[in-house]
């Protein structure tokens, strides 16, 4: 990125009055010294969708736009209408950042790598793959567990219900290496209590997020693996009910946040190509969840 020109980004998705966002980028905007702003572009899924989609998508290519965020309901939507996808958002078959090179669309998914990136800042002893147990099978399951196998883990896939587990197992094409592998399980105390030597247990439910604040998606009467360390995506409540049942059990558990900025940080450095000051955008998401 050259100049002074003032960056224009901003996030696709609906509804979008909640999203963090834009106190991300506007921080890592604003301690780079940069001019610039975030917007928000609510598409309501209806009739309208896809002429508003097309017009900011050739805003971004004639460069009246500098990059693009991506989120629910949209991320699949938009993979038609990119001329190209990366790996990662090809085989997660979605996109939350879409980026101009030269007047060509690219379409990214930082989801994926914001999660292991943050995963090894919270845990780092976990350097070395081994069993992991991911809950839930939606859109955030995908892009983790992408990420674990592609990373060398062996992945269980536990889901109430498990037809949409063994969906996403045989839907996603991870390039693991050899070894690795992808299972369904019903997400029941009899199937957990099964599982081998579980090291890592990833809640990628949308159970326990505010106003569900006490939701947690382990199966009633089974007891965590003894190994394990527990992350839950759920950033909002900062401790979820399945963090706590991680502590009582004195084991290590780490909250979604870090993967919201990391996932961010990289959206930033794909679009401007300079180093995201990540401890800016920490505080201003730090600060803002009681
Ligand atoms: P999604 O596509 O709606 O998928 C949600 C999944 O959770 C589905 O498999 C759903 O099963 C399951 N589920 C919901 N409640 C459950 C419960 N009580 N017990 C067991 N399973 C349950 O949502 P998503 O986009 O994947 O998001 C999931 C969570 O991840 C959300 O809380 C989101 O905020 C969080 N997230 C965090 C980050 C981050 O950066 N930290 C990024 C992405 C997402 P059914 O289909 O059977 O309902």
């Amino acid at each position: 990125m050259t100049g002074a020109a003032r960056l224009s980004l901003g996030l696709i998705g609906y509804p979008l009055g909640h999203s963090l966002s834009p106190r991300l980028h506007m921080a890592a905007l604003q301690a780079l010294g940069l001019p610039g702003e975030y917007c928000l572009y609510p598409l309501p899924p209806d009739e309208n969708l896809a002429p508003a989609l097309g017009e900011l998508l050739a805003r971004l290519r004639r460069g009246e736009i500098d990059g693009l965020n991506v989120t629910i309901p949209h991320k699949q939507a938009v993979l038609p209408l990119l001329d190209e996808c990366t790996p990662a958002a090809r085989a997660i078959g979605a996109v939350n950042t879409i980026l101009r090179r030269d007047s060509r669309l690219v379409g990214d998914n930082t989801d994926a790598p914001g999660f292991l990136a943050d995963l090894r800042r919270a845990f780092p002893a976990l350097a070395e793959p081994g069993m992991a147990l991911v809950l839930g099978a939606g859109g955030a399951a995908r892009a983790v567990v992408y990420a674990l196998a592609s990373a060398g883990w062996h992945v269980y896939i536990g889901a109430r219900r498990i037809e949409q587990a063994q969906a996403l197992a045989a839907g996603l094409q991870t390039g693991a290496p050899a070894g690795s592998g992808l299972h369904a399980l019903a997400l029941d105390a009899a199937a957990v209590a099964g599982l081998p030597d579980v090291r890592l247990l990833v809640n990628a439910t949308s159970a326990g997020m505010a106003p569900d604040s006490h939701g947690d998606p382990w199966p009633q009467g089974a007891a965590l693996s003894a190994r394990s360390a527990v992350y839950d995506l759920v950033y909002n409540p900062p401790e979820t009910a399945l963090m706590r049942r991680a502590a009582a059990a004195g084991l290590p558990a780490a909250g979604g946040l870090g993967m919201l900025v990391e996932q961010a940080a990289l959206a930033f450095e794909r679009w401007t190509g300079l180093a995201a000051p990540r401890s800016a955008m920490w505080q201003s998401v730090d600060e803002y969840i009681p």
